[in-house]
């Protein structure tokens, strides 16, 4: 009876024997991530951002902070505002992605990146700067312009933030300024 459990025992092992691996030897190998994956880094097309602050809003855990001065540009045309502070306390969040569901102007993405580990808590906070400098490779989730280019954060190239707008950049400049574009107008580009 013992040797019967046995042999059971060893015949579980050599199934598994000659089948691939579940698993991967990270960091060697690496999984590809979902297009729609949400990521940790965020990122941000400070072109594109007027400083509204709807993301900062709808954050349910106020992670976001932003601080703004009039726009030195044309400030009573409606023109954005110049953006000082954008800081994500990327510690506490739990990546729902409600912030860039907010954004009415496709500026906020979800990143696509996974390995954010940090000795303290405060340089897990990710800056306007580093929003800035960070190469753009936006998650395609809540952007259904990023899928329907078949856009693979990682894999394609990164980018420009006239590319990752639901409509040409014209139509955001004259909408943000309180001006209608007709049909003509709406579809031309800068
Ligand atoms: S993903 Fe969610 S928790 Fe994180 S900053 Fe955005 S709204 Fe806040
Ligand atoms: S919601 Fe979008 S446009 Fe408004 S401040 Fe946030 S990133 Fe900028």
């Amino acid at each position: 009876m013992y040797g019967l459990e046995m042999a059971k025992g060893l015949m579980v092992t050599l199934s598994n024997l000659l089948r691939k691996p579940f698993t991967t030897a990270y960091p060697e190998q690496r999984l590809t991530q979902h297009p729609r994956f949400r990521g940790e880094e965020f990122t941000w097309y400070e072109e594109r951002c007027t400083g509204c602050a709807s993301c900062a809003k709808y954050c349910p855990l106020g992670i976001i902070k932003i601080v703004t001065s009039p726009s030195e540009t044309a400030p009573l045309e409606g023109d954005k505002y110049r953006l000082e502070t954008f800081d994500i306390e990327l510690q506490r969040c739990m990546f729902c992605g409600l912030c860039v569901e907010a954004c009415p102007y496709d500026a906020l993405f979800m990143g696509s990146g996974f390995e954010e580990g940090q000795y303290k808590r405060t340089d897990l906070v990710i800056t306007i700067d580093r929003l800035r400098q960070a190469e753009k490779n936006p998650s395609t989730w809540f952007r259904p312009q990023l899928e329907s280019m078949d856009y693979r954060p990682g894999a394609s190239r990164p980018l420009g933030w006239r590319e990752v707008g639901r409509e040409k950049w014209r139509w955001h400049q004259h909408e943000k300024a309180g001006r209608r574009l007709n049909g003509r107008d709406a579809g031309g580009d800068a």
